[in-house]
This record gives structure tokens, C-alpha cells and sequence, in this order.
């Protein structure tokens, strides 16, 4: 029987290098924190970056203000087709005064006013700024009898064409892009026509301003 010898131990193998002792769980975190916000910095970076060289991107975020110098008169394509409308009127025999075209903030207001703090009925229901014609973009209408009276009378039919000349000049208006109240669901101004060109209150009142040439054929 061969002589039973233990096997020398081999000296442990040592690995190359020990794991490194894991970093006390505060400093991971603070690294952790420190990559997030990094992050988020180039997040805002890019986003203002983009804001400032779109401003079509930037009208549509609800925090972006601009600066614009305020509104004093109708906007250049609304004057010209509030002139187109007037012309085409005529050519049916129908003649309109035009009785409010722009209106500043002030005036909006006492005319809220009207009905509520003043005597009268209550004629809107936008304080000044909240209104398109604050910004240019509305006109409001009336029609004009051959005795020179201005009427607010929608049946009336001074051309005799059996046709309320009040739709008639509303079927213009619209074909030359205006939108009318009377279209609206919660409260109808029948004199009222406007044009947003796609922009809202909000954006408005943010300084956003549709741009004085469109670019569209017509
Ligand atoms: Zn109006």
C-alpha cells in the first residue's frame, strides 16, 4: 500500500487584482444625482435652443412669451378685405358701415363694462385682450338702408332679391376668409366677423402676431 501523502498545499492563488470595496452608498447616489441633472441640463439646452430658432414651436408652448409692440390698427389683410367686402356688397346692392374695426384694451373694457357695471346690455363677453378685435383681426358690420338709417335688422332686404341682405354679406365675408359669430355655439355676435389666421386668444396675449404677408396663393 503506497504510503498515503498528503498533497502539499498549494499556495492560494492570489487574482491579479482584489475587487475594489464598493463606494459608500452616499457618493453613488450623489453621482447618480449629478448625471441626472447634467441631463436635464442639456434636455433645457436643446429645448431652448429649438424654441429660439422655431418660433412656431414657440407659440405653441404655453410659457414662451414675446415681445411685440402693441396693436394699434387693423391688421394690413383684414383692412384689405374688409375693403374687398365692402366693394363686393355693393355690387349686390347692399351697403354696410362698417362700426368697429380695431379696439384697444381700454376700450374693450368699458364696453364689457356695458350691461354689468354700466347702463345698457351687455354687448360682449371679452375684457380687453381677450377679444380679436384688440389685435386687429375683427371688424363688426351693419347694414345701411337707401334712407342712409343704419340697421342691425338680419330679415331686411333692401336689394329685393329675396334674400336677407345680412347673409348675403355674411356668405361674402366668408368667402373672402373672415369667420362670423353667429357661427358660435355659446354666445352669437351676428355683426361680428374675424380672422385669426390660426391664432388663439392665448397666443396672442402672448405676443404672437400672424405675420403681415401670408405666404398662400390665391
Ligand atoms: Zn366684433
Amino acid at each position: 500500500m503506497p504510503e498515503y501523502r498528503p498533497q502539499p498545499r498549494l499556495p492560494q492563488q492570489q487574482p491579479a487584482a482584489w475587487p475594489q470595496p464598493r463606494q459608500p452608498a452616499r457618493r453613488r447616489r450623489s453621482k447618480k444625482i449629478r448625471n441626472w441633472l447634467l441631463l436635464l441640463f442639456i434636455l433645457m439646452l436643446t429645448a431652448s435652443l429649438l424654441v429660439n430658432r422655431n418660433d412656431e414651436l414657440a407659440r405653441k408652448l404655453p410659457f414662451v412669451r414675446k415681445d411685440a409692440p402693441p396693436v394699434v390698427q387693423l391688421h394690413p389683410i383684414v383692412e384689405a378685405k374688409k375693403d374687398e367686402l365692402i366693394a363686393e356688397a355693393a355690387k349686390l346692392g347692399i351697403s354696410i358701415l362698417i362700426t368697429d374695426d380695431f379696439r384697444s384694451n381700454q376700450e374693450q373694457d368699458s364696453l364689457y363694462a356695458q350691461g354689468r357695471t354700466s347702463d345698457g346690455s351687455i354687448v360682449t363677453h371679452a375684457r380687453g385682450g381677450e377679444s380679436y378685435h384688440n389685435y386687429g383681426l375683427a371688424i363688426d358690420f351693419a347694414l345701411k338702408t337707401k334712407q342712409d338709417e343704419v340697421v342691425w335688422d338680419m330679415e331686411y332686404d333692401g336689394n329685393g332679391n329675396g334674400q336677407a341682405d345680412w347673409m348675403e354679406v355674411v356668405e361674402i365675408a366668408k368667402r373672402l376668409g373672415f369667420s362670423w359669430g353667429g357661427d358660435w355655439e355659446r354666445f352669437k355676435d351676428y355683426p361680428h366677423l374675424q380672422m385669426d389666421f390660426g391664432y388663439s386668444i392665448e397666443e396672442l396675449q402672448r405676443g404672437y402676431r400672424p405675420p403681415d404677408v401670408l405666404l398662400e396663393h390665391e
